[in-house]
């Protein structure tokens, strides 16, 4: 098999050639057709996530199809088509486990981060946390969904909103940073019927032009206040400065959601931001059964994705593309 192999942090990947892995008990070995490139990869590729397992293959948003069965096996066959998210494993019996919040799980293992992800032709992964994926769908049209939208769907649900009821939650909701998770989740949230307000880094037009394209009511640069005050905002960018600024936006009562796993530090800020029962979250991993939730709401929702293809060997030239913010919507590693 071939993989990009991270060896130390903050250094350029490496392709190598490998053993074929072999599947232990529970575990079943994929062939890859498409991995997904997450913001989080980047923070993993550039030291800011501690104590990753070197060396590494990175990538948590794996498409692909099972080519070998370990020994225990069940729910999975051969040749199907099935899906990887970073939510690798989880221990089953400490207290986040046993009360139905395994995204906290005390003893997890990540996919990508602390075991060998999906910048690879092949991966092995413990089957109780793959998920059987529709087989009418692109590979690589699939792949953001695995994490940029698992992510975004969890923050939205922490937003207030409801997977079974529309009505409930957020009506104006704003999106601050319009990348992967963003550009799925405003159709989700346009199609329920809430007016989104994307914001972008100041003057990125493109980027505005591309949320309106995919529902949203207003976009405009995060430095601007929106048309409208909202009732929550999730901030998927990585910049701490943004929590005041979205604090701001918010009406009283709402909810200021974190979506992702690392930010820039959180600037002070005056009291009478934070008053009046608006609240500060944020979000860490998914649970399967958020998993099981979205991907069941997709297709109802109608959503498409915005991917740009990039060949395995050049997945350096994906993750600079997003470290600079040259994308739009997601990257996508084709081995
Ligand atoms: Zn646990
Ligand atoms: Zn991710």
């Amino acid at each position: 098999m071939r993989a990009m192999v991270l060896e130390r942090p903050r250094t350029s990947l490496v392709p190598r050639e490998r053993a074929m892995p072999v599947p232990a008990a529970g575990e079943i070995l994929i062939e890859i057709a498409a991995c997904g490139v997450c913001r989080t990869d980047l923070h993993v590729v550039d030291g800011e996530l501690p104590n990753p397992k070197l060396p590494l293959v990175p990538g948590h948003e794996i498409v692909g199809r099972v080519v070998e069965l370990g020994q225990g096996v069940e729910g999975l066959a051969l040749s199907e088509r099935v899906g990887v998210p970073w939510l690798g494993a989880t221990c089953g019996v400490c207290a986040y486990c046993r009360s139905g919040r395994e995204n906290l799980c005390d003893r997890p293992l990540f996919t990508g981060y602390t075991r060998d992800g999906g910048y690879a032709t092949h991966a092995v992964a413990d089957a109780r946390y793959c998920f059987p994926l529709p087989e009418r769908r692109d590979d690589a049209e699939i792949a953001p969904f695995l994490c940029a939208g698992l992510i975004g769907w969890r923050s939205y649900r922490m937003a207030g909103a409801s997977g079974s009821d529309a009505g409930a939650g957020p009506r104006a909701l704003g999106l601050y940073g319009f990348g992967a998770a963003a550009h799925i989740l405003a159709q989700i949230a346009t199609w329920q019927g809430r007016r989104v307000y994307a914001f972008t880094r100041t003057g990125d037009e493109a980027a505005q032009a591309f949320a309106r394209s995919l529902g949203a009511a207003w976009a405009g640069g995060s430095d601007e206040m929106p048309p409208e005050p909202l009732d929550a905002a999730i901030i998927f960018a990585p910049i701490g400065a943004l929590v005041p600024i979205a604090l701001k936006a918010v009406k009283k009562g709402g909810r200021v959601v974190c979506g992702g796993i690392h930010m820039s530090d959180i600037p002070s800020f005056p009291y009478r931001l934070l008053w009046e029962e608006r609240q500060v979250l944020s979000v860490a991993n998914l649970t399967r059964a958020d998993a099981h939730e979205f991907l069941a709401l997709v297709p109802q929702a109608g959503v498409k994705t915005a991917v740009r293809r990039y060949p395995l060997a050049t997945a350096d030239d994906a993750l600079s593309d997003l470290r600079t913010g040259r994308l739009q919507g997601a990257a996508v590693l084709i081995p």
